[in-house]
């Protein structure tokens, strides 16, 4: 093929496949616009990185709204957006139970954080098993410390926008801290002995803990183990023993399951109403209040207050 025949076949290769697939490279895996390209596994590690990379970072997150990440599995297109990524941030402590391996080849290439395994180990939580509880995000104050280990990826891999990124952790800092103060009073208005979160799946430990509210969950820490007929006969006795008022669905987990529990309440005589959508492990759809991690924490305790107060 002639020289300049090459070169019209390469520019509509770069057009039909757009910018995902590394075109309008400047040089070797940086975007034209100068900005470093971050791939974050789910929303709310994106969300992250988005509010301490600020202008000098491009993320993109491969999970989207609904999306379970226990469940995840890397499509061809993700492959190669992980692939073109200069840094990669995921939650880790098999929260992205089936990328496993596809991280730990990313982890010899370039930069790839695990965000919630920078946590000090004695402020994780350990499932009955002695395996980490992944959901960290749920705690406000332990996702601050995610921020820093954020900011210091991104000055490593980036030195120059230091002042960048350590003016915009701060500033989310702050944000976050507001907000955990705001999920502490709010969660406090709710009587002692209603503050019983019964969801699908063990994702709200975290939350529990930083809030002092009892959580129960249908299935364990990951959705990858399916609930059996004791573990809903159970829940139902707790429902109907501690006459508990509500339930909650969560926005990426079936809702059948919850479904259960109801039927089973209502079969024993107790009226349980389902409380609401929550957001466990994804953020809600992008540009309403909830396809952020603040926005996604603040809908959470709105609903549970309201349901359970
Ligand atoms: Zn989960």
């Amino acid at each position: 093929m002639r020289q300049w025949a090459r070169l019209v076949l390469a520019v509509w290769l770069c057009v039909a496949a757009g910018a995902a697939a590394g075109c309008g490279t400047s040089r070797a895996g940086e975007p034209a616009d100068g900005r470093i390209r971050a791939v974050a596994t789910t929303g709310m590690v994106a969300d992250l990185v988005r509010n301490v990379g600020g202008g000098r970072v491009a993320v993109t997150a491969l999970m989207g709204p609904g999306v379970d990440p226990h469940l995840f599995k890397a499509s061809e297109g993700d492959m190669a957006r992980l692939q073109q990524a200069q840094i990669v941030f995921y939650n880790g402590l098999h929260l992205e139970g089936r990328m496993g391996d596809i991280l730990e080849k990313m982890a010899r290439d370039k930069p790839t954080v695990a965000v919630a395994e920078r946590i000090p180990e004695e402020l994780l939580l350990m499932a009955e098993d002695g395996v980490p509880d992944p959901h960290v995000w749920f705690d406000v104050s332990l996702w601050m410390l995610a921020v820093d280990i954020v900011r210091d990826s991104l000055i490593e891999l980036d030195p120059a926008g230091r002042s960048v990124y350590e003016q915009n952790a701060a500033v989310y800092r702050e944000e976050l801290a507001e907000l955990d103060r705001y999920a502490r009073a709010q969660l406090n208005t709710v009587p002692a002995g209603r503050r019983v979160l019964v969801t699908a799946h063990d994702a709200f430990g975290y939350f529990g803990r930083a809030y002092g509210i009892e959580v129960r969950g249908l299935q364990g820490i990951s959705t990858a183990t399916e609930y059996g007929l004791a573990d809903l006969r159970q829940l139902v006795d707790l429902l109907v023993e501690r006459q508990i008022k509500a339930v909650f669905i969560e926005s990426s987990v079936p809702r059948s399951s919850v479904e259960a529990l109801v039927e089973g309440a209502a079969a024993r005589g107790h009226a349980v109403a389902i409380g609401g959508e929550l957001f466990s492990d994804a953020l809600g759809a992008e540009g309403t209040p909830e396809g952020t991690y603040a926005g996604m924490i603040r809908h959470n305790v709105d609903t549970i207050v309201a349901a359970l107060r």
